[in-house]
């Protein structure tokens, strides 16, 4: 185990791949100021190799791109490039096969697309939840490589906020209605004609990942891979007018009775091993509970603790279940870029990453 206070004399060099789309410019610009690694390789598709990324990038980012990131050659995404840690941000169409070859010719995988994340060799983790996770991945078939995954961005702060809740007083039932922003649908995502003045009441596939990938996520970890709790979760999906920041409202039923108190105090001590690790992309505290009767707002608390926070609030009882309460997080940091980058964190500290 490396201390909390190493530092490198040469940084970790990392590649990303879909460098060009939302979450790859978003991992791009959390990458510019990295105390640890440093970007050696920019990959997209064919359209995007051979030009320099300031050409290629359609860059949205509110920072400027650094020039000498701007005169980077994008390049294929093949597996010949002088690093061993890789940051996927691919379309999902591509994802699955990309990063197959990535991890079987040696590469370090860390993505954020959807297609490895059920597949019982591949961890999907989020860092203050399940870091012993990261272990399953020694059972993937390949000789170096391994594929590591985070969740969908909706379900990376609903189960943060459900992991204490698990914990202590256990789950039965959640039932969950999200409004979720339009970054979450990449650029230029959701027509404007769309959503301007609307509320679209479908995100293909999101309601799935919400009810599946929590049950992989608070399972147990053991010889035989990861048993899936038997949590039953019923989601109802919304695209709304918002730029950044996922908003959900939940309703829980606990197995054992707890207080209004008791809730609050588990989610504001909450902490995993980023915070133990003290990890550079890790927020302070994961978890905020507001008692003001407006919060949480994508607009006011997206941006909190690095922009990695889930903030909570609207906490009160529930004539169906037991509680209900709404929760925010930032859907292309703490729900993509900022998670992948934080898994990174950890397989450095935990000794995965070679270079
Ligand atoms: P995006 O903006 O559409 O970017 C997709 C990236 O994939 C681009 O760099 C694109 O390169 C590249 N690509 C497309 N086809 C390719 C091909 N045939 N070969 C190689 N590269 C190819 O998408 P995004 O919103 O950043 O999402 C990226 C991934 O993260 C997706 O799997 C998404 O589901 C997941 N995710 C997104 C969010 C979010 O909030 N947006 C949250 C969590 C997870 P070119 O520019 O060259 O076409």
């Amino acid at each position: 185990m490396i201390s909390s206070d190493f530092y490198f004399r040469d940084k970790i060099p990392v590649a990303i791949l879909g460098a060009t789309g939302c979450i790859g410019q978003k991992i791009v610009q959390l990458l510019e100021r990295h105390p640890w690694f440093q970007i050696v390789a920019l990959c997209a598709s064919e359209r995007s190799a051979g030009k320099a990324y300031g050409e290629a990038v359609h860059w949205l980012m509110p920072t400027p791109l650094p020039p000498a990131i701007a005169q980077m050659t994008v390049q294929a995404c093949e597996p010949n490039i002088s690093c061993s840690l890789v940051f996927s941000a691919l379309d999902a169409s591509v994802a699955g096969e990309i990063e197959w070859r990535f991890a079987e010719a040696g590469f370090l995988v860390v993505s954020n697309s959807r297609n490895h994340r059920l597949n019982p060799q591949v961890p999907l983790v989020i860092g203050e939840v399940n870091a012993d996770h990261l272990e399953l991945a020694k059972k993937q078939p390949f000789a170096k490589g391994k594929i590591i995954t985070n969740p969908n961005c909706s379900v990376i702060g609903l189960t943060l906020a459900l992991k204490p809740l698990f914990d202590r007083f256990g789950l039965e039932a959640v039932h969950a209605v999200t409004l979720q922003a339009v970054s979450g649908a990449g650029y230029p995502g959701v027509g404007s004609l769309d959503i301007l003045d609307n509320v679209i009441p479908f995100i293909s596939g999101e309601e799935e990942k919400i009810e599946k990938e929590p049950l992989k996520i608070l399972g147990k970890l053991s010889e035989q891979g990861i048993q899936e709790i038997p949590l039953k979760i019923s989601a109802q999906c919304n695209r709304v007018a918002v730029t950044n920041g996922h908003l959900a409202c939940l309703s829980v039923k606990l197995k054992q009775k707890a207080s209004r108190q008791e809730l609050i105090h588990a989610w504001n001590d909450f902490s995993g091993e980023p915070q133990q690790l003290q990890l550079p992309s890790a927020p302070f505290q994961p978890l905020h509970f507001f008692e003001e009767p407006t919060y949480p707002q994508p607009l006011l608390h997206r941006s909190l603790d690095k922009e990695m926070a889930v903030s909570i609030g609207q906490l009160r009882s529930c004539p169906l279940l037991d509680y209900k309460f709404t929760l925010l997080s930032h859907n292309t940091v703490r729900g993509a870029a900022g998670a992948a980058l934080l898994n990174a964190e950890l397989l450095v500290k935990k000794g995965w990453v070679f270079w």
